[in-house]
């Protein structure tokens, strides 16, 4: 253990009392970029750097994620974004994954890896115990929701109910945990990963179901491979970007939004090295309040992707917008709350405005 200066070693001498017997081989050492946030510590290798709005964004993530899913926010998350050697170094196997997690600690190559974050944060509540459930949660909550076209048949989930993290297929796993979400919410979710237990048999994963749900897990099954039906006011399971600060319309008919994507913002989400430059990200949020046809307008001096899509409802009525061009588009929008994303890339800063008419 080298100690570069009395703040350090104050960190590491409060790290080993609050970790008694990491000693020497605490995971913290050489990772002297750190940050306090109000949920989690972020930490990550001197060779990585994030964005204005990363540190904050993955802190922000901690309640969010535990207040859609009924929880508190634990203690003692931390989130670690490693570089490629130190992540060899990490308890994590770069042969199998670009992250993983180790009780509350979320560890990743990228500055925003939310699905590990989901893992710690289950962890703490005693939910990690089925790995077809571990990895549903993570999945359902990681990002936008990635859907198979609406009409396509679903895998049948049980068989993968039983098997070991390596081999639970997350397509399969988050949808089914997304589709349990949508009509029921989130208590009984919590109750049947709190219950079920790697090494379970389907048979009792079936009976735990029902204690949770009161239902027939074939019954949902069936439901969620043929009727691709969320049931008639479903309950939301909402992206984070969900939770981004909500912009005014400008006048009664037009909405506009300029976002500068400079990474050293903290409305923008990213980070780079000397090698690469990860995606970067900034989202808002907008009410609609009335509905009807719309025209979606893009203006921008880079390269960009501008995703708007709804905050309510279904997703598989497949509401959501994705420009990579600048131009326009006309489109549908029901009332509600939308979140708009905008990507570019973290070494670049192009400008880009949005507007709805
Ligand atoms: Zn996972």
């Amino acid at each position: 253990m080298v100690v570069r200066s009395s703040a350090t070693a104050r960190r590491l001498f409060l790290s080993a009392l609050l970790a008694p017997g990491l000693g020497c081989d605490d995971w913290r050492d050489g990772l002297d970029a750190w940050y306090d946030g109000e949920n989690l510590t972020y930490y990550n290798s001197p060779s990585l750097v994030a964005c204005g709005g990363t540190r904050a964004h993955v802190d922000g993530f901690v309640p969010f994620v535990t207040g859609e899913l009924g929880l508190s926010p634990p203690a003692g998350i931390a989130y670690v974004w490693l570089d490629t050697d130190d992540f060899a170094d990490s308890t994590c196997d770069p042969e199998i994954a670009s992250g993983c997690a180790h009780g509350r600690r979320a560890q990743s190559t990228s500055p925003t890896h939310l699905h590990e974050l989901v893992h710690a944060v289950t962890w703490a509540h005693g939910m990690n115990r089925l790995p077809f459930l571990t990895e549903g949660i993570a999945v359902a909550y990681e990002g936008p929701l990635g859907w198979p076209p609406v009409g396509e048949e679903l895998s049948d989930p049980r068989p993968v109910m039983t098997v070991p993290g390596s081999e639970v297929p997350y397509g399969t796993a988050g949808a089914f945990v997304q589709f349990l979400l949508w009509r029921h919410g989130p208590a009984p979710l919590v109750d049947w990963a709190q219950q079920t237990a790697a090494g379970d048999d389907l048979a009792r994963i079936a009976a735990l179901f029902a204690d949770a749900y009161g239902l027939d897990l074939d019954d949902e099954v069936e439901a969620f491979r043929s009727t691709w039906s969320c049931g008639d006011d479903p309950l939301p399971v909402r992206p984070y970007a969900c939770a981004a600060p909500t912009i005014p319309w400008t006048t009664p008919e037009t909405w506009t939004h300029t976002q500068s994507m400079d990474c050293s913002r903290d409305d923008v989400v990213g980070g780079f090295s000397p090698l690469y430059a990860w995606p970067s990200a900034s989202a808002v949020t907008l009410d609609v309040d009335h509905p009807g046809p719309y025209t979606l307008v893009v203006e921008s001096d880079g390269d960009f992707t501008v995703r708007l899509a709804p905050c309510f409802g279904c997703p598989w009525d497949g509401q959501q917008v994705v420009l990579r061009e600048r131009g326009a588009e006309s489109l549908e929008l029901a009332p509600g709350r939308y979140y708009l994303q905008i990507q570019a890339n973290s070494d670049e800063a192009p400008e880009v405005t949005v507007s709805l008419q």
